[in-house]
């Protein structure tokens, strides 16, 4: 038998973490790492950070698990507050973030099935796009390297080159449902929608009845500096799905909606049968208390103007390495000129800092948002230093 226990599905590297500090993580070979990779974009607090840790210990002393078949005063409460802070007026938790971009599809889906428009089914999706690993989620995306092998997957989606308006609203037809998009693409490179893109959807989707459905699993829950992206834009979604950041480390997603949009997802049309237990209220509630602290988005704002003008400032003195910088708040996207698996592993086993790559040449940043300046000069030592230290494979 050569299959290991673990379904090889990841070529993982050889850091074994073990314990988290802050911004750092240990592996099991002592060796220390500053954490610019946060889980992709999970630890949004860091590791091991004191709220967190005390609401998850209290709550498992107290009522880890029950049905969704009983009433959650610990989801309501935490529900409340999403609704309070956002456009959406109900909520739906799920485990991950595939699961909150499934329950935003079929919402999706439902709303023109309760209108009587049965037929309003397919969602444009856009190049590039990453949202999840189930059947659903890949047949959402036309990536072949997430597709391969698993047909047939499901019908309902088209495929539109990102950031070209004119090409997303040519697919529009009768069997439209509306948009699903990432305001910020994150596996396909740190690429962030245009101004007009964003807006034209937002303004199609008024036009012609469809609904804008964004996946703000990786750019959403503070990471871009505000709440989430779409503010950026000035605009809002009818249906968003949530996830990474929100548990800070804790396996949680949510689908998002307005009552409008919600109006299909009756008794009976979707469930879960652990979205949304006591116990990952308890993370989302710690998270979500020290997020909208007055004044933390503020500070991830600040942090990512610091790390972007750094990055910048990098770029000349490397420039044959490195192309340019994008992105927004602390989701940076440095882009290489050449593919960038190979120099993310360089600055992992050789300087010490942990990146993770992602499609278009580019190294991702995803720092936790409690990082200081300290850490981000830290960081960018490590960057200049692996730079100058790195030697691309012959064959790239
Ligand atoms: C990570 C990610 C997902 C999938 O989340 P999982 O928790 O891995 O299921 C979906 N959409 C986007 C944009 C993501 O970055």
């Amino acid at each position: 038998m050569t299959i290991t226990p673990l379904m090889p599905v990841y070529p993982r590297c050889d850091v074994r973490p073990v314990r988290g500090e802050g911004v750092y993580l240990i592996a099991d070979d002592g060796r220390r790492f500053l954490d610019f990779a946060s889980g992709i974009a999970v630890n949004a607090l860091g590791h091991s950070h004191p709220h967190l840790i005390g609401a998850i210990q209290k709550q498992a002393e107290t009522l880890m698990h029950v049905s969704n078949m009983y009433g959650s005063p610990q989801g309501e409460h935490l529900a409340q507050r999403l609704v309070d802070t956002t456009f959406a007026d109900t909520v739906f938790f799920t485990n991950s973030g595939a699961e909150a971009v499934e329950c935003a599809i079929k919402t999706a889906r439902r709303y023109h099935y309760a209108n009587g428009n049965p037929e309003r089914h397919d969602l444009i999706t856009f190049n590039m796009a990453f949202h999840g690993r189930t059947i659903g989620t890949i047949s959402a995306t036309n990536q072949a390297k997430l597709r391969d092998g698993f047909d047939p997957l499901l019908p309902g989606f088209k495929y539109a080159e990102f950031n070209d308006l004119e090409g997303a609203l040519a697919l529009i037809d009768e069997h439209t449902a509306g948009f699903l998009v990432e305001p910020i693409q994150g596996e396909g490179g740190i690429r962030p929608a245009t101004d007009a893109f964003l807006k034209g959807l937002r303004k199609a989707c008024d036009d012609h009845g469809l609904l804008l459905v964004l996946d703000e699993v990786q750019c959403g829950y503070g990471r871009t500096g505000k709440f989430f992206a779409h503010e950026l834009y000035g605009i809002t979604p009818d249906i968003m799905a949530v996830a990474k950041g929100i548990g800070g480390g804790f396996p949680l997603g949510a689908c998002l909606a307005t009552e409008d949009a919600a109006k299909g997802m009756v008794f009976g049309t979707h469930g879960s049968t652990y979205g949304g237990n006591p116990l990952a209220m308890a993370a989302g509630e710690a998270v979500l208390d020290v997020i909208l602290e007055p004044g933390f988005l503020d500070h991830v704002a600040a942090m990512g103007e610091r790390l972007r003008a750094s990055l910048e400032q990098l770029i000349p003195n490397h420039d044959a390495l490195f192309e340019s910088v994008r992105g927004r708040g602390l989701m940076q996207g440095l882009k290489l000129k050449h593919p960038s698996r190979d120099f993310v592993a360089h600055l992992r086993d050789h300087h010490g800092l942990l990146t993770v790559a992602a499609g278009d040449n580019t190294v991702r940043l995803l720092p936790p948002y409690v990082i200081e300046e300290a850490h981000i000069a830290e960081a960018i030592e490590k960057l200049s230093e692996g730079a100058r230290t790195y030697v691309p494979p012959s064959d790239d």
